[in-house]
């Protein structure tokens, strides 16, 4: 067994995010609503060597498979990350994330003075660019921390 497989235990069925952006792996989880405070079985490998990133994070979280919603805001901040289903062990499909045109209710806008800010029942809205989100509201851009505007 090599030390890859020892650090992090196969799951038996599930969700593997792999190739997320190292340090990346705890806003992982909180996209994913998961806290410690619930049932979910989760292992998590942070700083993992990788050929292709040099370091990165691996998430695996039994008993669950993400949405297509999840899997857009996972994009924004693990742009490289890869997916994998598993059941019985065996991984069922293998995805890549996918930016999308445009996300909503995901993200607050840093702008305080934004109306999606004012308690008004407007639903914050974001389109992805290429090198970060514009509120479609005030314009404002969001290009790092996105984890730090997250709604959850
Ligand atoms: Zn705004």
């Amino acid at each position: 067994m090599t030390d890859t497989k020892l650090r992090v235990s196969k799951i038996q069925s599930g969700t593997v995010v792999d190739h997320v952006t190292a340090g990346a792996a705890l806003h992982v989880l909180s996209l994913l609503g998961i806290d410690g405070h619930d049932d979910a079985t989760v292992s998590l490998g942070m700083n993992v060597p990788s050929d292709r990133m040099g370091r990165k994070d691996v998430v695996k979280v039994e008993g669950r498979e993400l949405s297509d919603s999840e899997l857009e805001v996972l994009s924004l901040i693990a742009p490289e990350a890869t997916i994998n289903i598993i059941r019985d062990y065996d991984v069922v499909e293998k995805r890549q994330v996918e930016r999308p045109d445009r996300v909503t209710d995901v993200l607050r806008c840093p702008n305080r003075d934004c109306i999606t800010n004012a308690g008004e029942p407007v639903q914050a809205a974001f389109a992805v660019l290429d090198d970060g989100l514009r509120c479609e509201y005030c314009g404002e851009i969001v290009r790092e921390d996105v984890t730090d505007y997250l709604q959850n």
